[in-house]
């Protein structure tokens, strides 16, 4: 996988100014230097969120949001990091480079822009095409409407084996491209190339963004398989991606709730309808990157089945996944047979609505199907059931939820309550525990922040700092992080800008000490003493005493008495 490499990073950076994007999403008013507006990222009536514009950063003060602009727009449009690089570059008119990968494969871009193409020529050909027929039949037959077919941009692939080569030649567009986008299949024999897509209905799977990233073809003929999709590609992993979640994460903002099928037309005939928020894997299990991915958007997912065995296997196996990523889980069962096309085409919108909205909560709906298959009137039946779902409730990260999973299986099956916690400890993988988050002492954490605004402040500071104090003897993790972030960069560039490292710093936990630093109001006059005193004090015997995190604020006072005055403490600006 190639990545977007950092200099192309910084001169998106350097290109944008956080205060015009910004605006381009809030109403922000200019007071006193920086720029205010009411949190995009909390629910508030008053203006604490602010830009800065020489510091090229913004800051909640209701609800802590911190970062840079590339960062603002992975918060707000809900989107990734790369995602976001790319849409600023995009904005920016700045071609980006990419590093990693391999050397001779080509750029993401180039991908995108190819797959979008073949969407437009795919389109194309179903609207006009009298080849096309039999798919226009088909999707009539499904009940897609026109303007849905329109904003879902699906298409029909020619029959024959070089329709889309052919038109890509005229095109300018190499086989080579062609190939990486997972449109074309080379030979076997190393002759020529011939097109994966035949003879089929297109179906155009979008990122998050929106962009054509690969496709689903869907056969006219009998044969199988029914559905093939682009292979894996440097832009397309289908354990990554689902269908239709585009489109659905701004519906389910307020329901933090998805529903996840199976096919394409499961998602975009109830859209048709009005009944938003359903995504579909693409031919494949739910995976723990799916569930990464919809934590960004969702706390509650619904597994949406028929009741046949296939689809209680799949939504067994997601339960164990949900369980483990400690998310709600619910499953909704839809009338055997059917699909939620069938049940909107049949029955109606509000049909399949009274099926989503009355989902079952998975613990029970593992009871269930568990007590169905055993004859739970005897003692043995009755503990293979509970061995079962003990053997389950051991995976669930979540002690408090463990918890009420254990009182529901008392409630269930009258089982003493001891019993299944000694059960429960011996079915207990070996887990290690996972170690908190060191949380570093409030003066390690100060002083880190001293050191990174007089790093970032002071050209002669940061050449000392780099002389005197390699990243690792910073005083807390954060600044650690950030330390070797700005030293690499100052070795490259000569001079670093808080703004460079917003846009590099990944780790949430050195992004909030970096704002932090960014933030303390720095005084030229007296650095020399300031940075004497910091260093004195980082290499000081007490300050070694102060174990990170290991500190009350007693420990602290005494800790501080003969230390150095640190002044200037990384308090917020003032509000105006
Ligand atoms: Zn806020």
């Amino acid at each position: 996988l190639a990545y977007i490499s950092e200099e192309s990073i910084l001169e998106v950076k350097n290109a944008i100014d956080i205060v015009e994007v910004v605006s381009g999403f809030l109403p922000l008013k200019r007071k006193s230097g920086s720029y205010w507006a009411p949190c995009p990222f909390h629910d508030e009536k008053t203006a604490s969120f602010h830009v800065v514009p020489e510091k090229q950063f913004y800051k909640c003060f209701g609800c802590g949001a911190h970062g840079g602009v590339i960062d603002f727009v992975v918060k707000f449009e809900k989107i990734d990091f790369p995602a976001a690089v790319e849409l600023l570059a995009e904005k920016a008119g700045i071609t980006l480079r990419y590093t990693g990968g391999t050397a001779a494969g080509p750029r993401r871009e180039d991908l995108v822009r190819t797959n979008e193409w073949a969407a437009g020529v795919f389109r194309k050909l179903l609207l006009t095409s009298a080849e096309a027929e039999s798919a226009r039949k088909f999707l009539e037959r499904r009940g897609v409407a026109p303007e849905t077919s329109e904003a879902w941009r699906l298409g029909y692939a020619p029959e024959g084996w070089d329709g889309l080569l052919q038109r890509a030649r005229r095109n300018g567009i190499s086989e080579k491209l062609l190939m990486a986008s997972g449109l074309a299949v080379e030979r076997e024999d190393g002759s020529g190339f011939y097109d994966r897509f035949r003879g089929r209905v297109m179906f155009p799977i979008f990122d998050i963004r929106g962009k054509v990233i690969a496709f689903g073809g869907r056969t006219l003929k009998d044969e199988t398989p029914k559905f093939i999709n682009s292979p894996e590609t440097a832009l397309f992993s289908k354990g990554r991606q689902l269908f239709g979640l585009h489109a659905a994460k701004d519906d389910v903002e307020e329901s933090r709730t998805l529903h996840i099928v199976e096919g394409y037309l499961d998602v975009i005939v109830p859209w048709q309808a009005g009944v938003k928020g359903i995504v579909a894997t693409l031919g494949t299990a739910l995976t723990r990157d799916h569930l990464k991915l919809l934590k960004r958007y969702v706390d509650r997912v619904v597994l949406v089945f028929d009741s046949d065995a296939a689809g209680q296997k799949a939504a067994e196996r997601g339960l164990d996944l949900l369980l483990a990523e400690d998310m709600d889980l619910f499953v909704a069962k839809l009338p055997p047979g059917e699909d939620t096309d069938d049940v909107v085409l049949k029955e109606g919108a509000d049909a399949l609505r009274k099926v989503l909205d009355r989902p079952q909560e998975v613990f029970a709906f593992l009871v269930a199907s568990l007590t169905a298959k055993t004859d739970t009137t005897t003692p043995a039946g009755k503990s293979r059931v509970v061995d079962q779902l003990l053997e389950r409730i051991a995976t669930v990260p979540n002690p408090v939820k463990q918890a009420f999973l254990v009182k529901e299986i008392v409630a269930k099956f009258g089982v003493d309550e001891r019993a299944l916690w000694s059960r429960l400890r011996r079915e207990e993988p070996p887990r290690k525990p996972a170690a908190p988050p060191k949380k570093a002492s409030p003066a390690r954490a100060k002083l880190g922040r001293e050191l990174l605004s007089l790093f970032l402040n002071d050209p002669e500071c940061a050449a000392r700092l780099r002389r005197e104090v390699p990243p690792d003897r910073y005083p807390d993790e954060a600044t650690v992080l950030i330390a070797r972030k700005a030293y690499e960069l100052h070795e490259r560039a000569g001079a670093v800008h808080g703004s460079d490292l917003l846009a590099l710093v990944r780790d949430e936990g050195a992004l909030e000490a970096l704002t932090e630093a960014m933030e303390i109001r720095f005084n030229p006059s007296g650095v020399a003493k300031q940075l004497e005193q910091c260093l004195g004090y980082l290499k000081s015997e007490e300050f070694r005493r102060i174990e990170p995190g290991a500190l009350r604020g007693e420990d602290l006072l005494a800790a501080k008495r003969d230390a150095p005055d640190l002044r200037r403490l990384p308090k917020p600006a003032a509000r105006p």
